[in-house]
This record gives C-alpha cells, structure tokens and sequence, in this order.
C-alpha cells in the first residue's frame, strides 16, 4: 500500500505515520526526518538545508526528491510506504507522479488530516517543549503555517481530482483519528 498523508504542521501526521508503520508493517518515509538525518550528518547538503528549515521555507525540489528517490529504492519500501511531508507544493506532486510512472506505481490513498489552526499552534508550542526542534518557535511555526496554506494545500486539491484524497477528522486523541485512517484505509 501507497500512502500519502497530508495536515498542516502539527495535525499529527508524523503521530499517526509512526501507527500505521506497526499496524500495516510498511515504512514511515518523512523528507523532514530525511533533512534532519542529513543535518546531524552535518552534510553539505545538510548544512544548506538547515539554514533554510531554520525559517521555515521549504528546501529545493531536486534536493528533497533526489533524498526521496534514494529512499524509495531501498528494499524495505519496495511493499509501499507512507509518505510524509512530501509532495510540499503542486510541482513536487508532479515530479511524483512522473516517479510513480516511470517506476509503474501508484498511489492508493492519500489522506488529508484536517484539524483546527488554533489547536495545531497549540500543538506545536508543546512539541517545542519536548523536542526541541529549532523550526518550533513561533514566528518560524507562523511562517511554516503561511508556506503550507500558499503552497501545500493545494496538493490536496491535485489529489482530489484523482479522487484519492480522504479527508480525516483530526481532532480527538491519537487513537480516535487513527481509528478513523483506518476505517478508511479498510476500503
Ligand atoms: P517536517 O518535518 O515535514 O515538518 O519538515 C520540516 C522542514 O523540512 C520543513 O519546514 C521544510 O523546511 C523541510 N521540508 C520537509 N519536507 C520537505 C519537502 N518535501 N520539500 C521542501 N522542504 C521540505
């Protein structure tokens, strides 16, 4: 199974991803945990990065799909996969598509958490209090809110007129919206 998940920042996505990775035995892929992994490595290409997640904008095409290809052709995620934070924006879900078509793959679902913008701020501020990531202060969570409604939401209009996209309640604790993915995820 092929799965894309798409929310704001803070919806939860990255909770639920780690859920799913049990219950159907396929790997989370996150391009953010793939950037961040090359920032400990302190790559070059890590380095660059860094700078530009530090404010919250979103790092180039090539760079995070060139990471994703890699990723995409390691064994494990030969069975399928849950994409997370990626496609970012219309031409990264394009550049997929054409991935997708080269490689003969599809995308089964991809499903679209839905949840407040209050409660996402509210969200991150404690997340920032138990990870510590340097884009979770306020001015950068402001900015990557704004990147996401400019440039990220209409991804899930692209994938709507694939008739793919479920829409998922995302408010309630971890396991009501994960019993709701699943319900999904049945069909
Ligand atoms: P995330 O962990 O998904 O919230 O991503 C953290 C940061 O990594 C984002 O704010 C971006 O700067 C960068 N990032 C993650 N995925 C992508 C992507 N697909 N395209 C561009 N930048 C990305």
């Amino acid at each position: 199974m092929r799965i894309v998940l798409l929310g704001a920042p803070g919806s939860g996505k990255g909770t639920q991803a780690k859920i799913l990775v049990k219950k159907q035995g396929i790997p989370h892929i996150s391009t953010g945990d793939l950037l961040r992994s090359a920032i400990a490595a302190k790559s070059k290409l890590g380095l660059a990065a860094k700078q530009v997640m530090d404010r919250g904008d979103l790092v180039s095409d090539e760079i995070v799909l060139g990471m994703l290809k890699e990723r995409l052709s390691e064994t494990d995620a030969q069975k399928g996969f849950i994409l997370d934070g990626f496609p970012r924006n219309l031409v990264q879900a394009e550049m997929l598509s054409e991935l997708f078509a080269e490689l003969g793959l599809s995308l089964d679902h991809a499903l679209l958490i839905e949840v407040d913008p209050d409660e996402v701020v509210a969200r991150i501020a404690k997340r920032a209090e138990i990870e510590g990531r340097s884009d979770d202060t306020e001015e950068v969570v402001r900015n990557r809110l704004q990147v996401y409604k400019e440039q990220t939401a209409p991804v899930a209009d692209y994938y709507k007129e694939q008739n793919i996209v479920s829409e998922i309640m995302g408010a309630g604790t971890i396991e009501d919206v994960q019993k709701r993915i699943e319900a999904v995820l049945r069909f």
